[in-house]
């Protein structure tokens, strides 16, 4: 689905966040990607999402070079879904406006096929008879679970989640992360940022730990957060036991 090779980002100002980011995600496996404060992240998912550009190297979406400088950078922002750790709703739309807008502005989607999918998916997640809701009526936990289903409204090649839970309060975490937990079983592609130590640990078919710009661990939760000899990774899980 997605393949980087040798990516590199430095911000103007000379920070060098990515250092040679090689890796893939395959057809419906879920990543984790992991890493201290300011390890890149986020930096690395605007990449992908084309919100930032690479200094250097390739990101691969299926057989489309998506750093190629002549390709339509909306048709391929729309083969990604994305939500972010907060502010991902319109306060001053209902719910299934903030769901169906996009499909229907970006991806012409028909309005009548936008709202019965829409409805479909909140269905999904027991928030139908939220439709009418306006975000200021949701928990947090909801909003966010709404932002998931507004970037899966036109099938996504690939969901990127940056720290979806990180803003919420603990209570609300849980149902956002099975929310997560269900995508994963019913196969869509997904590269999570987190925090969230020990829900990558059990949900994550993979996980990546990015360290100075580099990718550090690139194995199983097991291999990566519980064999890895490596003293800088032990380090960095060992502030989460
Ligand atoms: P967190 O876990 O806190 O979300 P992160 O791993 O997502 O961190 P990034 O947000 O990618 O980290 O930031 C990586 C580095 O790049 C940081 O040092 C940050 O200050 C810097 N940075 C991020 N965005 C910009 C920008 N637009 N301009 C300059 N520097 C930036
Ligand atoms: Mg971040």
């Amino acid at each position: 689905v997605l393949r980087l090779e040798d990516v590199r980002k430095t911000y103007p100002g000379g920070n060098k966040v990515l250092r040679g980011i090689s890796m893939t995600i395959m057809p419906h496996e879920t990543v984790a990607l992991l890493g201290p404060s300011g390890s890149g992240k986020s930096t690395l998912m605007k990449c992908i999402n084309l919100l930032e550009t690479v200094n250097d190297g390739r990101i691969w979406l299926g057989g489309t070079d998506i750093t190629d400088p002549r390709i339509n950078q909306d048709a391929c922002r729309a083969r990604i879904g994305v939500v972010f750790q907060q502010f991902n709703l319109f306060p001053h739309m209902n719910v299934l406006k903030n769901v169906t807008l996009g499909a229907i502005k970006v991806h012409g989607m028909p309005k009548d096929q936008a709202r019965e999918r829409a409805l479909e998916l909140l269905d999904r997640i027991g928030m139908r008879k939220k439709a009418g809701a306006y975000p200021d009526q949701l928990s947090g936990g909801q909003q966010q679970r709404v932002a998931i289903v507004r970037a899966l409204m036109t099938d996504p090649e690939l969901l990127l989640l940056d720290e979806i839970t990180s803003a919420l309060d603990p209570m609300l975490v849980g149902e956002v992360l099975a929310m997560v937990s269900e995508l994963t079983a019913g196969g869509t592609t997904i590269l999570m940022a987190t925090h969230e130590m020990s829900f990558a640990h059990h949900a994550a078919n993979r996980v990546v730990l990015l360290l100075d710009g580099v990718i550090a661990e690139n194995g199983t939760p097991e291999e990566v957060m519980d064999e890895s000899e490596n003293p800088r990774t032990r380090e960095f899980f060992s502030h989460f036991r």
